[in-house]
Order: C-alpha cells, then structure tokens, then sequence
C-alpha cells in the first residue's frame, strides 16, 4: 500500500546531536495517527521536517509520491500540508470571523480579505468552518478576547480553513484544562472523518479520547506503533516514556 505521506528514514543532525535518528513514519489516507514521546523525543522536528522548516540531513519527505523535503514551507502548504503551531498565532484585534477569512484566502490576496470585507463567495465556507470548530457565536468577536481554548479552536479551524489535505497538530492541547482537552478530542476525531491527521501530544487522558493508532518516538526514533493498549504493554515504553 502507498501512503499519502511517508516520512522515510529521516534523520536531522544538529552538528552531532540527532533530533531525528532514522525515523519513519507512513500516515495513510484518511488516517488519524498520534505521536507520543518525552520531551526532547524529537516530535516537533518531525513536524518541521514534514512542513519544509528543517531539512532532513539523510532520508525523505514522499507526499503523493513527490519528493517534498527540500521544498519551501509556502510550496508544501501549498500541496495540502497545514501545520498548527504548539502555541496559539490568531491575530488579536481581528475578529474570529476576519482571522479565519485570512486563513481560507488561498489566493493568500489577505489584504483584499480586510479592506473589502469577506467576499460572498467565501462568506458560506467561513461561517460553516467556525462551526465546525464551535465558534459560530463567536465570530465577531476580536481574537484576542478568546479563551486560551477557544485560540486553540481558532486556530485549528484556521488550518481547516487553507482546505488542506493533511493536517499537522503539535500538542494542540497545550495548557488547557480537562473539559477543553475533551472538546477537543471530539474536535480533532470530527476533522479525521475528512481529513488526514497527525497529531503530537503527550496528555494521556487526549491521547485515550482520540482512539487512534499511537506511535511512540523516543531520541529521534521509533519506539513502537499500534494501539495505546499494545504500545502502552511494550516494556521499552514503560521504561522510557512512562518511567517504571
Ligand atoms: P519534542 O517536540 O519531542 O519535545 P523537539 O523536536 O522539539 O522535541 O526536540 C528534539 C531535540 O532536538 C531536543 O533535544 C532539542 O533540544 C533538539 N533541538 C531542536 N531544535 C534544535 C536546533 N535547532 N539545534 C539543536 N538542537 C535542537
Ligand atoms: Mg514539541
């Protein structure tokens, strides 16, 4: 079978130090994955290397079959591969509504999004993705009043928004409380019916709700892959991820 992307055998060098050792990963169309791993595992560079921000110093990024690993970050989004950012970046003064315009703008003519107002042919799309993401009540509202959850939504609805194909989330639970972390389980399980997902994160109680395959990394390599209950019973994770 081909995956959609393939990370194969990468590995990044940081002048002796390996982020990333080796490492392979196949995301398959329509598949939701997670990728686990203590600090330091190497899981956002695995997301650098994927959107084009590091260079991969042996192996290659195949997206569609495509060498994509020394393409620029705009042509690999370009493709259909949107990366959401560990920390929330909506734009504070704008509104919820006028931020995810910016992002659906794939012509990337932002500026005509602002000073004409959201063109009707956009305005559908805009309104049914801030839904998608919980936020229709909230479109007028200026970013930066959101909650720290309610960014997070923003900005993953962002990402909906640029229509792309494969969908990066580095921890998209970040700093948020169980009732949040829960919306957004649902969230990420709703956007994997119709997109291809990888998400990072090491919040368990998340990674349980997503009920999708696990990969555990540890110092730039594969640990183990399968379901969290057969990565969980791997002795080598439990000794190096959960620590007994
Ligand atoms: P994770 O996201 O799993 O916590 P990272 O991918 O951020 O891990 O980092 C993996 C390792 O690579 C860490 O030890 C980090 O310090 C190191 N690292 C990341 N970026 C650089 C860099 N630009 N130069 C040198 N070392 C780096
Ligand atoms: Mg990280």
């Amino acid at each position: 079978m081909s995956a959609l992307l393939h990370v194969d055998a990468v590995t990044v060098d940081y002048g002796g130090f390996k982020a990333l050792d080796g490492f392979s990963l196949d995301l398959a169309q329509g598949e939701t994955r997670v990728v686990i791993g203590p600090n330091g595992a190497g899981k956002s560079t695995l997301c650098d290397t994927i959107i084009g921000r590091v260079r991969p110093t042996h192996g290659a990024i195949r997206f569609m079959g495509e060498d994509i690993s020394r393409l620029s970050e705009p042509a690999i989004v370009a493709r259909g591969i949107c990366r959401k950012f560990q920390a929330p970046g909506v734009l504070p003064s704008l509104t919820v509504q006028d931020n995810m315009a910016l992002a659906a703008r794939t012509d990337r003519r932002w500026w005509k999004a602002l000073s004409h107002g959201i063109p009707a042919a956009e305005r559908a799309f805009v309104a049914e993705t801030l839904d998608r993401v919980g936020l229709a009540a909230r479109a007028g509202t200026p970013a930066g009043e959101l909650s720290h959850g309610e960014k997070q939504w923003l900005e993953i609805g962002m990402v909906l928004a640029t229509r792309a194909q494969v969908i990066l989330l580095d921890e998209p639970t970040a700093g948020m409380g169980p009732a949040e972390t829960r919306a957004t389980a649902e969230l990420v399980r709703e956007l994997g019916t119709s997109r291809t997902v990888l998400v990072i994160d090491h919040d368990m109680s998340f990674v349980e709700q997503l009920e999708a395959p696990v990969t555990v990394m540890h110092q730039g390599r594969l640990l183990a892959s399968g379901t969290l209950d057969e990565v969980r019973a791997d002795r080598e994770v439990a000794a190096v991820y959960l620590g007994h």
